[in-house]
């Protein structure tokens, strides 16, 4: 479903991403982790393509989306994103930040995206916010609206960077809660986080960055309990 071939980016001299190379598959919950400055959000913004690659491709489903012929616009229309804060329109109610983007992108009618809306806000216990505004919500429950935003638009991807990191620790759990509903429902999700539990608990694979590599990757119980790689057990034995 989505391909990355020795993927590369520097800022400058700085190398940032040095030969990434990683498969996903669809339906599956790719966590990654490591240090601050590994890598982890850029690597997320060159999958959305706002960041442009040096070098290598990346591939979703049968497209090369890193091709420099390709309108971003429309590679971005089909994978969602959502960063750690900041995530709603603030001029807009809850309602119409989730069908703004089903009714001008996708060209549903305004009865066919409200009553999805509905339907999403109700999954997350928020349909009676439907008519609030971002700032009369708490950032766990701003975050809740902005993961089954990008969920409206029916994406293929969703790419999830540190979503829990500005919340409040009492906040953190209901918006995991709606991320592993999310990913219980076949979502394909690629997320970089600090929540290790989380990751150990719903991710189907780690992948482990250290320095813009991708130091080691495997399934939770096999990168928790016995990393093959010292820098692994050493970032490990740090936040767990
Ligand atoms: P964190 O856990 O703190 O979010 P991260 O793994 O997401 O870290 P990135 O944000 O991807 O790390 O940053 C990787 C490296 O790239 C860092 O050294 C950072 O300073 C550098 N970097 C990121 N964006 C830019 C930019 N626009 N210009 C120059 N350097 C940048
Ligand atoms: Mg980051």
């Amino acid at each position: 479903m989505l391909r990355i071939q020795d993927v590369t980016k520097a800022y400058g001299e700085h190398v940032v991403l040095d030969g990434i190379d990683l498969s996903v598959a669809r339906g599956e919950v790719v966590c990654l982790i490591g240090a601050s400055g590994s890598g982890k959000s850029t690597l997320l913004r060159c999958l959305d393509l706002l960041e442009i690659t040096d070098d290598g491709d990346i591939w979703l489903e049968d497209r090369e989306i890193t091709d420099p012929s390709i309108d971003p616009d429309e590679i971005r229309r089909s994978i969602g994103i959502v960063f750690q804060s900041y995530n709603l329109f603030p001029h807009l109610s809850v309602l119409d930040n989730v069908t703004l983007g089903p009714r001008r992108v996708l060209g549903q009618k305004r009865v066919e995206a409200e009553r999805r809306a509905h339907e999403l806000l109700d999954r997350i216990g928020l349909d009676g916010k439907a008519k609030a505004y971002p700032d009369a919500l708490s950032g766990g429950q701003q975050q809740r609206v902005a993961l089954i935003r990008a969920v409206a638009m029916q994406p293929k991807l969703l790419l999830l960077d540190e979503v829990t990191a500005a919340l409040d620790p009492m906040l953190v759990g209901d918006v995991l809660d709606v991320v592993k509903d999310l990913a219980a429902d076949g979502h394909t999700i690629v997320m970089a986080t600090h929540e290790m539990s989380f990751a150990r608990e719903s991710a189907d694979r780690i992948v482990f960055l250290a320095d813009g590599r991708i130091v080691e990757e495997g399934t939770p119980e096999q990168i928790f309990t016995a990393p093959r790689e010292a820098r692994t057990r050493e970032f490990l034995a740090r936040h767990l």
